[in-house]
């Protein structure tokens, strides 16, 4: 899309989403001209508090369908709007309530612990939740005494083992983007950029975590680049990032640790499925009331944590 018709079409959301009463949330990993239209962007910890606390009546949530199920459940009465409703997290699909509710009944006592990114089903039959931002906060508030169940990132499970000293039963999951990154396309990266500092999501696989100077959520990286001193940073999420990080330190260099880091559905989202969705209020996300009662209490304790 040329940059003329990008403004055009960003004027025409921001006039008619006032009429509509609407919020734009956003997720870093989304494309830059749609989170230039946001009146959020955030990772999961801060999307989620920004919907249970906003007052528009829509919600139109630029990311992926467990997100605008969170926005949901924390929103009663709420519009909430998915712009693409294909636009999932394949983490997400790697565990279903079912396969949860058995799992359980084969650990007496157990405290399941479960990433945002799960379904509202699945939040259903958990304890607590966690985005990578408080995940080691979470599990380190639970009491020593009782197994815990990581679902669904073991990736993220063994980086929160590694900092609590906990032991935790991890499900099989994780992030088609993040585990494809390699230690090897983190040494070359640094190869290329013998000064740059690395950066990487405790989504990535342990011996890639390993390498880096430093493992945290989206959020936690754009400000650990901000208060630096280094000017140089290799990057190992999703590459939505490098908008927000480029805006927040426009004297500072990024560089992608992989091309594979691109995430296919936070990208389905473009500003012409948002023109739509503020046209339509479709298609919309709602969790039915018997899950959301449910559900909400997980997301509830995570976020009483500070
Ligand atoms: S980046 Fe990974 S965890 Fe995030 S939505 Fe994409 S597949 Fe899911």
């Amino acid at each position: 899309m040329e940059q003329k018709e990008i403004q055009e079409l960003s004027e025409k959301i921001l006039r008619l989403k006032k009429e509509r009463n609407a919020v734009i949330l956003a997720h870093f990993y989304q494309r830059p001209e749609i989170q230039d239209v946001a009146d959020f962007i955030g990772d999961s910890l801060s999307l989620s508090q920004q919907a249970a606390s906003t007052d528009a009546e829509v919600i139109i949530f630029c990311g992926v369908h467990f997100m605008a199920e969170s926005a949901s459940i924390l929103s009663p009465g709420k519009i909430v709007v998915l712009p693409d409703e294909h636009a999932g997290c394949p983490m997400a699909d790697m565990i279903d309530a079912v396969q949860l509710v058995c799992k359980k009944q084969e650990i007496p006592g157990v405290i399941v612990v479960c990433y945002v990114n799960t379904s509202a089903e699945v939040k259903a039959e958990c304890d607590i939740a966690c985005t990578s931002a408080n995940a080691v906060k979470v599990v380190a508030s639970l009491p020593p005494d009782r197994p815990i169940l990581f679902v669904p990132d073991k990736n993220l499970g063994l980086y929160i083992a590694a900092q609590t000293g906990r032991e935790m039963i991890l499900w099989e999951g994780y992030c088609n983007t993040h585990d494809k990154l390699t230690a090897e396309d983190i040494l070359k990266a640094k190869a290329e950029h013998p000064e740059a500092l690395v950066m990487v999501h405790p989504e990535c696989r342990p011996e890639v975590t390993a390498l880096a100077d430093k493992v945290s959520s989206t959020a936690g990286m754009i400000n650990f680049a901000a208060a630096s001193d280094a000017r140089e940073f290799i990057i190992g999420t999703e590459m939505g990032i490098l908008h927000p990080l480029k805006k927040r330190c426009p004297d500072k260099q990024f560089y992608m640790a992989s091309k594979k880091l691109m995430c296919p559905n936070m990208k389905k989202t473009t500003l012409d499925k948002v023109y739509q969705a503020l046209v339509t209020l479709e298609p919309r996300v709602d969790v039915p009331e018997e899950i959301r009662e449910r559900a909400i209490v997980c997301l509830e304790r995570m976020m009483a944590i500070k």
